[in-house]
């Protein structure tokens, strides 16, 4: 019923060289059974734009404005990522909340941005490690995912969640196919109560996911695929969780 979605995300890490290189192992390596997209830096877009047009890869951006233009340095709008072909854009990364004091209201503002531009925002939530082991973990992806909806009522139906527990981002440690699934299961119950769409979204888990264990992660009931970082690097590595 809800197809597999893989969306790699490349943080701040590539040059047009590197890009390049990976799109076309990317290219040469698809099509997947699997929805698959790329989130590169806003500088790889317009090159991500012109390799990946009329490819089955789709590509979006990391992050995107809660205004709609004007004087807010550094920052990219939502029509510029549409302008640019994105169909996805990531919204509320643990890397932009811990780092850049995104609160839960701004991220859902950035979700609504991006929806109204046509874009699908991936909104992501997860808990700290010191979150988990105080078992905060329900109470804190449940906060950040209700701040979304409260924002935009039925159309969070389409966003597409992330759930990745900070402490397996990049530290080589993932979430339990068990563990993860009951976070899924318990924001698949909340979006539920605010959509009846809620069985057809989908939610990825992100957080150290490789070649080795994500066929077991997107085997959970309410796992639709993933959001990949280090691994979304390496064509084969990217190609082998599509697959998955
Ligand atoms: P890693 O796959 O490198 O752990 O990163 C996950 C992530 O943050 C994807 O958004």
């Amino acid at each position: 019923m809800r197809k597999t979605l893989v969306v790699g995300n490349w943080k701040m890490n590539g040059t047009r060289a590197f890009a390049a290189g990976l799109l076309s192992e990317l290219k040469a390596l698809s099509p997947w059974a699997a929805d698959v997209a790329v989130c590169v830096p806003h500088p790889l877009l317009a090159d991500a734009a012109q390799q990946l047009q009329g490819t089955v890869l789709a590509w979006g951006g990391q992050d995107c404005s809660v205004h709609a233009a004007g004087a807010y340095t550094g920052e990219v709008s939502a029509a510029m990522l549409a302008d640019w072909g994105c169909r996805y854009v990531i919204v509320g990364h643990s890397e932009r909340r811990a780092y850049h004091a995104e609160s839960d209201e701004t991220v859902a503002r950035k979700a609504q941005a991006a929806l109204a531009q046509g874009l699908t925002p991936i909104v992501c939530v997860g808990e700290t490690l010191a979150e988990r082991e105080a078992a905060q973990t329900d109470a804190v992806v449940t906060r950040q995912l209700a701040a979304v909806i409260a924002l935009l009522g039925e159309r969070i139906q389409d966003v597409v969640v992330a759930y990745e527990p900070v402490w397996a981002i990049g530290t080589g440690l993932t979430a339990t196919p068990a563990q993860a699934q009951a976070v899924h299961a318990l924001l698949r119950a909340q979006l539920a109560a605010a959509t009846p769409a809620a069985a057809s979204m989908r939610l990825l888990y992100g957080g150290s996911v490789k070649p080795d264990n994500a066929a077991e992660l997107f085997a959970q009931a309410d796992i639709d695929g993933g959001l990949i970082g280090g691994a979304a690097l390496k064509a084969a590595d990217f190609d082998a969780i599509c697959r998955a």
